[in-house]
């Protein structure tokens, strides 16, 4: 990177803050050579590594998407849907990792969608946890009424 004032080809970097959310990273840089500092925001790239080992780009959408077949027919709208693929992804990078394994993903899904709809959250919890047997159901049911609800 070059020195923004005298355009020296390095500088050094003195101080680094994760924002908030995770999304970008702010550092604090000064030139060696004129001794200025200047600072930089840098995006933080968020990739997800499929089982099949494809990496790709992390996408909200995608997300939506895989919500959307577990709501069919629920009352949950598309503002709840776009407001929970926002919180998936600031738990995602809040853990500061760049690339997320897609099974991860499911894992981020699972809290905010309980809280968004019940039935919606078996549905969706039925098929990332394998469910194999009325048991699995009965189990996971068990445990929304021990916390109460349901
Ligand atoms: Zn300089």
């Amino acid at each position: 990177m070059h020195c923004p004032f005298c355009r020296h080809t390095d500088t050094r970097v003195v101080d680094s803050r994760a924002s908030e959310d995770g999304s970008s990273i702010r550092r604090r840089r000064q030139c060696p050579q004129c001794h200025r500092r200047f600072s930089t925001v840098e995006a933080t790239s968020l990739s997800v590594v499929k089982r099949s080992g494809v990496v790709e780009p992390f996408s909200r959408e995608k997300v939506v998407s895989g919500v959307r077949k577990a709501c069919q027919g629920r009352p949950v709208g598309e503002d709840s849907l776009a407001l929970l693929a926002q919180r998936v992804e600031e738990s995602l990078r809040a853990s500061g990792a760049a690339e997320i394994d897609a099974h991860d993903i499911g894992l981020a899904i699972l809290g905010p969608l309980r809280e968004l709809d019940e039935v919606a959250y078996l549905r969706f919890a039925s098929v990332y946890q394998d469910f194999g047997s009325l048991a699995d159901f009965e189990a996971a049911i068990a445990t929304l009424r021990a916390e109460g609800r349901g």
